[in-house]
């Protein structure tokens, strides 16, 4: 079945979204209008699996296969906020998943590198993001934990999974002003955090709770490199 089908034309569910946005999104204190407009766009629906698509919409995370999912709607609109773009950032993404942050981000700022560790999660997030037509994401596919040096420094690192410290790799690649936003705890709740680098400071603030899969890899956890 392609990306979309009969049962699924592309603006059904853009009530759904604009419920999303005003009741998930604003409500809790979101505010950018950037970011609240790319969510009210963005088709959140067709980074699911059809037979989830009707739940695309809820106030939750999905599965996406391999063990992984797509983030919860206020978390990928907080993170996003965070990040504090303007439009001419070049941001790094750690962990693809299904690529709606990546396409969120895209429509945000002039360049996104998005890393994922799972190639066949990589390969389908290009294909929806090639449908869409969204043209500024290069997919990689690899240990994000790494960062990407060839491509630093960044203005924005966003790790969208759970980390069990901030690997020094991405404070090195962030651009002077750069924000990184992370969570960080142990394999099971972690706290979003985000920094901000200020010549050779650190400032440092505390988000919410949440909870994301692990980062897996060099500088996260431990796990089955092998993939
Ligand atoms: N941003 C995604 C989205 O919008 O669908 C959600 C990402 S999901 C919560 C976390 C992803 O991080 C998973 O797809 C997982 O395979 C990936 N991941 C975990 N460790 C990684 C690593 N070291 N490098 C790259 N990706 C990693």
């Amino acid at each position: 079945m392609g990306i979309f089908s009969k049962k699924n034309p592309p603006d059904d569910f853009k009530s759904l979204r604009e419920k999303m946005v005003r009741a998930q999104i604003e409500a809790r204190g979101i505010r950018s209008e950037r970011v609240l407009q790319a969510m009210r766009e963005m088709p959140r629906h067709l980074f699911v699996k059809e037979s989830l698509r009707d739940e695309a919409y809820g106030d939750h995370p999905l599965p996406i296969g391999e063990g992984q999912t797509i983030s919860q709607p206020y978390m990928v609109a907080l993170m996003t906020e965070l990040l504090g773009l303007e439009g001419n950032e070049k941001v790094l993404e750690i962990g693809t998943g299904s690529g709606y942050q990546s396409a969120i981000l895209a429509r945000l700022a002039a360049r996104v590198i998005t890393i994922e560790r799972i190639r066949q999660l990589s390969e389908s997030a290009k294909a929806v993001l090639d449908f869409l037509k969204i043209s500024n994401v290069d997919f990689r596919v690899g240990d994000g934990t790494l960062g990407l040096e060839e491509e630093a420094p960044f203005d924005g690192i966003i790790v969208t999974a759970g980390s069990p410290a901030v690997p020094e790799t991405y404070k090195s690649q962030l651009a002077e002003g750069g924000r990184m936003v992370i969570p960080v705890g142990d394999g099971f709740t972690q706290t979003l955090f985000k920094f901000r680098k200020r010549g050779d400071k650190w400032e440092k603030e505390r988000f919410t709770g949440c909870v994301f899969v692990k980062l897996i890899g060099k500088y996260g956890w431990r796990g089955d490199e092998s993939l």
